[in-house]
């Protein structure tokens, strides 16, 4: 979302005339986006604020301006203790951001009511729908980002049309809960209902959505997506922990059983679904064996990625405030570890078994002397070829593996394929 986010303000700053800068230190105009997801990230927000206060000195007429997750509703307070910052504006607040580029002269024309959609063809992420209502008992989202507010159908549908004719090949539709979509709009249309008309842009190859949730993920949307050609079989499906207890306590709306079952139904109804997940290790109170249900969670369910966190309190969220976070610091990397390894085991096996099969790559951007894409199912792939296949779609067969990416050869020189039938 924040990556969205920021290449959303880069976009708008180059339309109003503005370059890039070779560095922080010749920008005229710096944007920091930041993240407080966890207190890690966080720490690197406040790091980066102590060294742009350095620079302030030495460049008094640059503009600072800091936005994402750490601007709340307490302005004043950043203010105070952050003078050397010109602007705060809150994570996906651009209309802010847009009167602030017109007061400075950035902006000379009257304002978009949208900035425009970024774009780094042949991908491009669109948020869809924006904050949160779930109030996860860990989680800073809603208190930042605010409630869950969705973006119409028509004005979706028209920015994809935008980004395909300037070429765009694949679209990743955001929200922090991307199955809520469209129950705040007139006409309650839901996210089924949103890929299948965007099934039918053409120039369009691929659709993805992230991130869905287990307590909203409905069973007609699964069954619609291997109808759907364009729509990948790639779903990311945060489930935090293995069990009962803890997951309740997150305030999550199902069971490790619930979504046991709802996992058992998207591989019978998708073939070679692709499933990745979030975990927090470390959660106030996790016994061992509340742990030990997790990892035996993950080795069941034979996820294709598992994205480990030890949990952090958030201050202002439920568990903050009502829980002590009493889990050792050893205890919760050691906890992060064994998912890790579990997890570098099971990706490696899934890897492996690809070598020698033909899978369809989009060419996303040259990395060293290699190109690099994604398959359909998410996975990154590394590949050698004389010919200029940046943004193309490839047939690659695969030759190595790890858990984490592959390398391959084109099958077929210049085997550029179209969306598929
Ligand atoms: N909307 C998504 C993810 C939002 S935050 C969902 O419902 O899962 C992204 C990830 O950060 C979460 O999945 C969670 O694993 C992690 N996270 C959020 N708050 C955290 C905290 N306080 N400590 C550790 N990890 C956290
Ligand atoms: Fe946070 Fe839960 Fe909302 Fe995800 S669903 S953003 S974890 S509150």
């Amino acid at each position: 979302m924040n990556k969205a986010d920021t290449s959303k303000i880069e976009t708008f700053l180059e339309n109003c005339g503005l370059q890039p800068a070779s560095g922080v230190e010749a920008a005229d105009v710096i944007v920091l986006n930041s993240c407080v997801v966890r207190q890690k990230a966080e720490n690197r927000v406040l790091s980066k604020l102590g060294s742009l206060k350095e620079l302030r000195k030495k460049r008094p007429h640059a503009s600072i301006l800091l936005t994402g997750c750490l601007v709340d509703s307490q302005v004043e307070e950043l203010h105070q203790q952050f003078p050397y910052v010109d602007f705060f504006f809150k994570p996906g607040h651009f209309p802010d951001f847009v009167k602030w580029s017109q007061k400075q002269g950035i902006l000379k024309d009257s304002p978009p009511l949208y900035p425009p959609p970024s774009c780094s063809p042949p991908t491009a992420f669109i948020t869809i729908i924006e904050g949160c209502n779930n109030f996860c008992s860990y989680c800073i989202v809603p208190y930042r980002r605010g409630r869950e507010k969705s973006r119409p159908k028509s004005e979706i549908i028209g920015e994809v049309h935008n980004l395909v004719q300037r070429g765009v090949k694949e679209i990743t539709l955001l929200g922090q809960n991307v199955d809520s979509y469209g129950h705040d709009l007139p006409e309650k249309p839901d996210l089924a209902d949103l890929l299948q008309d965007l099934n039918r842009v053409n120039g369009l190859c691929r659709i993805r959505f992230l991130t869905s949730h287990p307590k909203d993920m409905k069973i007609k949307l699964i069954n619609m997506i291997p109808k759907l050609e364009k729509v990948c079989e790639h779903i990311n499906l945060p489930v935090q922990s293995g069990s009962e207890e803890i997951l309740h306590s997150m305030r999550r709306g199902y069971t490790a059983n619930n979504y046991r079952q709802l996992i058992t139904h998207i591989r019978n109804a998708i073939p070679n679904a692709s499933l990745s997940t979030d975990i927090i290790v470390g959660y106030p109170g996790e016994t061992e064996a509340q742990f030990l249900q997790t990892y035996c969670l993950v080795e069941d369910m034979r996820f294709d990625t598992v994205h480990v966190a030890a949990y952090s309190p958030r201050r202002g969220t439920i568990a903050a405030s009502n829980l002590t976070d009493d889990i050792p610091q050893d205890v919760k990397r050691k906890r992060l570890d064994k998912i890790e390894e579990l997890q570098a085991n099971i990706s490696s096996e899934i890897n492996e078994k690809l070598i020698g099969t033909t899978v369809e790559l989009l060419v996303e951007k040259r990395a060293g002397d290699k190109w690099m894409g994604r398959t359909r199912t998410g996975k990154l792939v590394f590949i050698q070829s004389q010919t200029d296949i940046m943004g193309r779609l490839v047939v690659v067969r695969i030759t190595r593996t790890s858990p984490w990416s592959m390398s391959g050869e084109l099958a077929v020189e210049e085997s550029v394929v179209t969306a598929k039938p």
